[in-house]
């Protein structure tokens, strides 16, 4: 690949950090539909080739795949998206539209509108699904014919868009997916957190990345510091070459930490926690010693999903997690939909703000039998061993005591019906909304654990649209304000004997880990990947010293507590520079 860098010029971009790392490999663009835009064709004919060959290749695929053992759910699907694929309405539209003068992606695209927006109209739920069964075949269509279809021959790919959701990522194959580049993202966005628990490397930020770049042309980026090249020179390519064996490096040591248990220096044990809820039992397999699932994401499940999975099958997604767990305790979180989470088969309320608006506990309260189904799955799941259950985004204490009447009712309906119920059972909360705080000093007593989750925490608390790009980097998860907020939470539980953990991004970052078991959290959740990082570094800290240091900083007037911290871990070789 290196002559392409005599070929070629180099380019660079700069963009936002948003999961550290870096990659090479080729560009598999990734255009949504609504990114086509209208174009003629004084071709008519050869546009119309295009397309048959495209429903040709794409009929060829879902028949092969039918041939593979696979479930009965998913050959159902490739049933019923076979057979739209050749769907005579929507062929004879396409061609039509091709024969005004139109390349084939315009026709796709326009032809998928029309049949969407008559289709949205349907009083019949089955038959408003099928939409979205149609926009996802227009799709495959137009990536086929953008030449994406060779996601198969391209080895190592970096994705490139304008904006890609969790659940979107799980359509490739993630083995082979080494780097992502958006033109939008942050940080928190759900997909950093898919990517950063499979260690992808992710920019975000660079305008209209995917216009720029083609698929297959040669990318390398480095995540760390935000920076995109494409044809890198042998220059950069040799400063990847460092950078891998760097990382070599750091793999040794991460692997001569697996099995050392995760204690301070001063021989404080802190509990370490995964969080999950994608492809669980890879990243179980893959995950160092946790001692629990601190936060399962139940929603993100349900995002993969074609309907909204029933008790059955909410059962059988339970138990598989609790398996890959092997007696360790797993929270589950319940579904916590809304915002950048949208399940594929449900009509979007058209809101204004959707983080702050009809999400997760909100809804599930509103669309109570939602809750009770998920309520009862997770009840039978555990088989009458302990259950732990956390609502998400709780902001009054009469929703946490609401969702936890609904447990119990489903618990006495699992008595009076003679199913075996959990031995004990475990309700906590999730704390993102700062309102919730002030309800702790009075109401402590009526949760049995609390996970704060930093990422939502943070975004009402600066009213700081976590997803927003402009805004990444504004606010500081180590403010002197925010600091102390979560310190003060900290103080509330321990003294009300009330365990109390982070599962925010923030318990995955070493550098604010350590803040956190400075301010005395004993037990922090994470993505798996990072999980090596923060054991290493806590083991390299001396909880009590550290912390005397940190609340001799809290006291005094600066206005970023980073750059004191940053410098004191590095001096005592808690972190590396
Ligand atoms: C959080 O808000 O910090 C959290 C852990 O939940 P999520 O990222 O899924 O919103
Ligand atoms: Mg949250």
């Amino acid at each position: 690949m290196s002559e392409i860098s005599f070929l070629s010029k180099t380019v660079k971009w700069e963009g936002l950090p948003l999961v550290d790392g870096f990659a090479k490999g080729e560009a598999l663009v990734i255009r949504s539909i609504s990114e086509y835009k209208i174009e003629k064709t004084d071709k008519p004919i050869l546009e119309q080739k295009k397309f048959k060959n495209a429903i040709h290749v794409l009929e060829k695929s879902f028949s092969m795949a039918l041939k593979k053992k696979i479930s009965d759910e998913q050959r159902s699907l490739l049933e019923i998206s076979k057979m739209l694929l050749l769907d005579r309405g929507w062929n004879r539209k396409i061609d039509e539209i091709i024969m005004q003068g139109f390349t084939a992606q315009t026709a796709i695209y326009r032809a998928t509108e029309e049949i969407t927006q008559r289709m949205s109209q349907l009083q019949d739920a089955y038959l408003r699904e099928r939409m979205h069964d149609f926009q996802d075949l227009a799709g495959r269509l137009l990536q086929y014919l953008d030449g994406n279809l060779q996601e198969k021959s391209l080895k190592d790919i970096i994705l490139v868009a304008q904006n890609l959701g969790a659940a979107q990522l799980m359509d490739y194959d993630l083995s082979k997916i080494k780097g992502i580049v958006l033109s939008e993202g942050s940080t928190t966005m759900h997909l950093a957190i898919v990517a950063r628990a499979y260690g992808i490397p992710l920019i975000g930020g660079i305008s209209n990345i995917w216009e720029k770049i083609k698929t297959g042309e040669y990318l390398a980026l480095n995540s760390t510091k935000g920076i995109l090249y494409k044809n890198p020179s042998d220059e950069i390519l040799d400063e990847f070459y460092h950078l891998k064996e760097k990382q070599e490096k750091q793999k040794k040591l991460e692997e001569k930490n697996k099995k050392k248990p995760s204690i301070t220096k001063d021989g404080i044990k802190i509990e370490l926690g995964v969080n999950l809820g994608l492809a669980d039992d890879v990243l179980l397999s893959n995950s160092p010693a946790f001692d629990k699932v601190g936060l399962y994401r139940t929603e993100l499940p349900f995002m993969l999903a074609k309907e909204l999975p029933n008790c059955t099958e909410q059962i059988a997604i339970y138990k598989k997690v609790l398996a890959h767990a092997k007696g360790k305790p797993v929270v589950f979180r319940t579904l916590d939909i809304g915002s950048d989470k949208i399940l594929p088969y449900t009509h979007p309320l058209k809101e204004e703000n959707p983080a702050m608006g009809w999400r997760s506990t909100r809804m599930t309260l509103d669309r109570r039998a939602i809750l009770r189904t998920q309520l009862r799955a997770l009840i039978r799941s555990v088989e009458g061993a302990p259950l732990y259950v956390m609502f998400p985004m709780i902001g009054e204490i009469s929703e946490f005591l609401e969702a936890k009447e609904t447990l119990d009712f489903e618990l006495n309906q699992a008595k009076l019906h003679n199913e075996t119920v959990p031995e004990q059972i475990f309700v906590g909360t999730m704390l993102e909304i700062p309102s919730l705080f002030f309800y702790l000093k009075k109401y402590i007593q009526v949760f049995d654990f609390i996970s704060i989750g930093t990422n939502d925490l943070k975004q009402f608390f600066f009213a700081s649209d976590r997803g927003n790009r402009s805004l990444t980097g504004r606010y500081d998860n180590l403010s002197p304000a925010f600091v102390d907020f979560l310190n003060q939470v900290q103080k509330i539980c321990q003294s009300a004997h009330v365990p109390c953990s982070v599962c925010g991004e923030m318990a995955g970052n070493p550098l604010e880990a350590m803040v956190l078991l400075g301010l005395g959290f004993k037990s922090l959740s994470m993505n798996p990947h990072s999980l090596m990082q923060v054991k290493i570094a806590l083991r390299n800290l001396n909880q009590q010293d550290f912390s005397e240091f940190l609340n001799r900083l809290l006291e005094t007037e600066t206005v970023s507590l980073r750059p004191a911290i940053t410098a004191y871990l590095r001096d005592h070789q808690v972190l590396e520079d």
